[in-house]
């Protein structure tokens, strides 16, 4: 369940008005809700039962430092993927040491950070990079613990851009050249071999590719237990959200407003499916869900700015832009939107919500039908709270948005939104301009 819910007119996270938090800190906002993400960790860190699980939060979904001591509070590890995640864990008071480090292209500095300060695992996906961490660790003396990742060459029938497990994409080694991996792993004087490793997409809405790739992973993971002595299995990530009627159905997933039967993907059918195919291993069993864990647990707060009635065709410009939430424009995705103020008295509006800035591509929604709203009413966009934040940018020289998070009644600035200042505070004029 998430905790967003109107309370008469007034659209609430948990018992905090949100036209309360805007007229406070202003708009855009990030506003995320602890108690989902509470539910969110309990459902799906307990959705695996009968096995030893370590659940590490992909943090590059929303890495605030707030987000992520809740996370540590409720007992997460992280799955990171930078020295700058990295340093995220350790200023956010988290345990490093539980936390497994993933990417293509990490740098020495970024291993030596990792190994510095105990990381769990490394999760490698080249053969170059195994060469590159094992040099480092001999540099500092120690064993890296590390774990290959596996490309099992599945569909994971998601959007292109977010699907990683299929033989064409960058990620993992295949399975075919796997073994042979692990050799020439085995033969580094400075690696410990812990683990294996595979993550397949995001925002998958169905557990038949999770299950393709465990039945393909597994028994080489049973393999490497045997020859190497590994203890962890890490499956990943990739659960998906729902995205549509995210408010109206007040559900975690959208399986959930699926009839019982018919859902092709929830913690318990991700469960069900997954226990018989990993107990018998014997190994730890790691999940890194990122957009599952936050993305209905966050909304963008924004604020009309005009309704520009145009020929056959309206605009709802709101002051959240492209450079605060990307993903539409980026993956053509969808967003709910709601008004604040909910108001049954209002004719409906048809418009293409857009933002201002000056793109085409800054457009949140087609052809949207909602409650007609005018200038200076609020809006929020639902499910925002996985890759919103975490992807925005200064384009066109907007400042970062404010993020604010809510416990109960109670609520909090977590992140400033940032100024002028801030913004240009590392640009200099260089003297031959002068
Ligand atoms: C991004 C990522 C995840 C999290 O994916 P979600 O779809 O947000 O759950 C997990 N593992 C790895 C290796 C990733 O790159």
């Amino acid at each position: 369940m998430h905790h967003f819910r109107y309370t008469g007119p007034n659209l609430q996270c948990e018992s905090v008005d949100l036209a309360e938090v805007a007229r406070l800190y202003g708009t855009p906002t990030y506003v995320y809700s602890a108690a989902t993400m509470a539910d969110n960790y309990a459902r799906l860190a307990g959705s695996l039962t009968g096995l030893d699980v370590q659940l590490c939060y992909a943090m590059k979904a929303n890495s605030n430092l707030a987000v992520l001591r809740h996370f540590a509070n409720l007992g997460a590890a992280f799955d990171l993927v930078s020295g700058g995640e990295l340093r995220r864990v350790i200023a956010a008071g988290a345990d490093v040491k539980r936390s497994v480090f993933a990417g293509v292209g990490k740098t020495e500095g970024e291993i030596k950070l990792a190994l510095e300060n105990g990381i769990f695992s490394f999760h490698v996906e080249s053969e170059p990079e195994l060469a590159r961490i094992n040099h480092v660790a001999g540099q500092l003396g120690v064993k890296a613990p590390i774990a290959i990742r596996i490309n099992p060459d599945v569909d994971a029938h998601t959007h292109a851009k977010i699907t990683t497990g299929k033989s064409d994409n960058k990620f993992g080694i295949p399975l075919k050249y796997a073994a042979a991996a692990y050799e020439a792993a085995a033969k580094y004087p400075y690696l410990a071999l812990k683990g294996v490793q595979m993550h397949i997409g995001s925002q998958l809405t169905e557990v038949g590719p999770f299950v393709e790739a465990v039945g393909k992973v597994a028994p080489f993971a049973a393999e490497l237990k045997a020859k190497f002595g590994i203890s962890y299995f890490s499956i990943g990530g990739g659960i998906g959200i729902v995205y549509r009627e995210a408010l109206a159905s007040g559900a975690q997933t959208w399986w959930d407003t699926q009839p019982e039967g018919t859902r092709p993907l929830t913690p318990e059918v991700y469960g069900a499916a997954l226990v018989p195919r990993l107990k018998g291993l014997g190994l730890k069993i790691l999940l890194e869900p990122g957009r599952f864990m936050v993305g209905n647990a966050g909304v963008l707060l924004s604020r009309v700015e005009h309704l520009k009635r145009g020929a056959g065709k309206n605009f709802l410009i709101v002051d959240a832009a492209m450079n605060d939430l990307v993903r539409p424009a980026m993956y053509e995705s969808y967003h709910e939107i709601v008004p604040l103020h909910r108001d049954s008295s209002r004719r409906a509006l048809v418009a293409d919500v857009v933002g201002p800035i000056c793109e085409s591509g800054d457009c949140f929604a087609k052809d949207r039908q909602l409650q007609e709203v005018g200038e200076g009413e609020l809006i929020a966009f639902m499910s925002a709270g996985a890759y919103g934040y975490a992807m925005s940018s200064r384009y066109n020289t907007r400042g970062m948005a404010a993020e604010v998070l809510v416990k109960d009644s109670a609520f909090e600035l977590i992140n400033g939104r940032e100024t002028f200042e801030q913004m240009t505070g590392g640009e200099k004029i260089p003297a031959f301009l002068k």
